[in-house]
């Protein structure tokens, strides 16, 4: 029988998942198919109840949803339930079990892509949803010395920031967390004393309708910072060229969704990811993907 891995999402024109983990499992010669789920908020709870199927084995789950499915799902294993997201669901026999593989994924491209030792460093998060949970956890285990997450919604913010203090607290972390309103003045002071600025926001995204906008002006990027942007399509987004243009380190989604991507497939296949061929795979999905 023919088995189905999904990823479910809203909008998904622009994800290259698909690419690259099937690769992957053509690699092993599994017979599983990767498909794209585009599922509108209201079909979201039978979309995740179709997974118990025995013909699925699970799903990716992306942008907006990946707060939402914590919800949906029966079991939720601790990482992802620190963090409050899901991006990994497995289906075992009937039952759906959680995971988060964002944060080890995130975490593993900042050390390995861009050298990037984020022990003792100040941090800004720009964005305070699902990405951005995983993203400050990461940091905060990485050992930061400051973080500031910036969200256009503030309250949203200051409850990361909440559960993060918390989690600091308990480990008795001196890490100082605060939430900065968007694009005020503390929220430019903060950038420009930072050395990593983190976009978890879809600003730059192919096939959005924000595809031409970038979180930061060219004047506000400080030199010394590394400039990281979650999104992975287009490869250059708006605030990685402006990055590169004033001569900032740059480090582009593209190696963090390989990263995620081999811990799922490791996740739903118990074989090792073939992380070469994915990347390889990643790329060419992304030249296809160009208009
Ligand atoms: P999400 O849960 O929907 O959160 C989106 C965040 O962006 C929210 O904080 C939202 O603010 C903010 N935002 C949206 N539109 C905005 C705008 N016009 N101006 C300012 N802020 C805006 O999405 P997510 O799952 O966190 O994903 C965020 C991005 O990260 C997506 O582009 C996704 O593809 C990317 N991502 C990449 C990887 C990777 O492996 N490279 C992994 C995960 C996510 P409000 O709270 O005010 O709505």
């Amino acid at each position: 029988m023919t088995q189905y891995i999904s990823i479910i999402g809203y909008p998904l024109k622009h994800s290259l998942s698909p690419g690259f983990q099937q690769a992957a499992l053509d690699y092993y010669q599994l017979d599983i198919r990767y498909e794209m789920w585009e599922t509108e908020a209201e079909v979201l709870p039978s979309e995740i109840n179709r997974l118990r199927q025995p013909q699925n084995l699970g799903a990716n789950v992306t942008v907006p949803y990946k707060e939402t499915v914590l919800h949906l799902v029966d079991e939720v294993d601790s990482l992802a339930s620190l963090i409050g997201a899901v991006n990994t669901i497995v289906n075992r026999d009937g039952k759906l079990m959680g995971f988060n593989t964002d944060a080890p994924g995130f975490l593993r491209a900042l050390r390995e892509n861009a050298k990037f030792a984020p022990e003792n460093k100040r941090a800004v998060i720009l964005g305070a949803g699902g990405a951005a949970r995983a993203v400050g956890f990461a940091l905060l285990q990485g050992k930061v010395n400051s973080l500031a997450i910036a969200n256009r919604t503030l309250v949203r913010a200051e409850a990361l920031v909440d559960s993060l203090t918390k989690y600091a607290i308990d480990r008795k972390m001196r890490t100082e967390v605060i939430a900065l309103p968007w694009q005020g003045s503390k929220f430019r002071e903060a950038i420009e004393h930072c050395q990593l600025i983190v976009n978890c926001t879809p600003l730059g995204m192919k096939y959005s309708s924000q595809e031409e906008q970038s979180p930061l002006s060219t004047a506000s990027i400080p030199k010394g910072a590394l400039v990281y942007d979650l999104v992975y399509n287009p490869l250059e987004t708006p605030l990685l060229k402006m990055a590169r243009e004033v001569g900032v380190s740059v480090l582009s989604g593209l190696p963090m969704l390989v990263y995620q991507g081999a811990d799922s497939f490791k996740i739903w296949t118990h074989r090792e990811a073939p992380l070469d061929i994915m990347f390889r795979a990643a790329r060419e999905a992304l030249l296809k993907n160009r208009r």
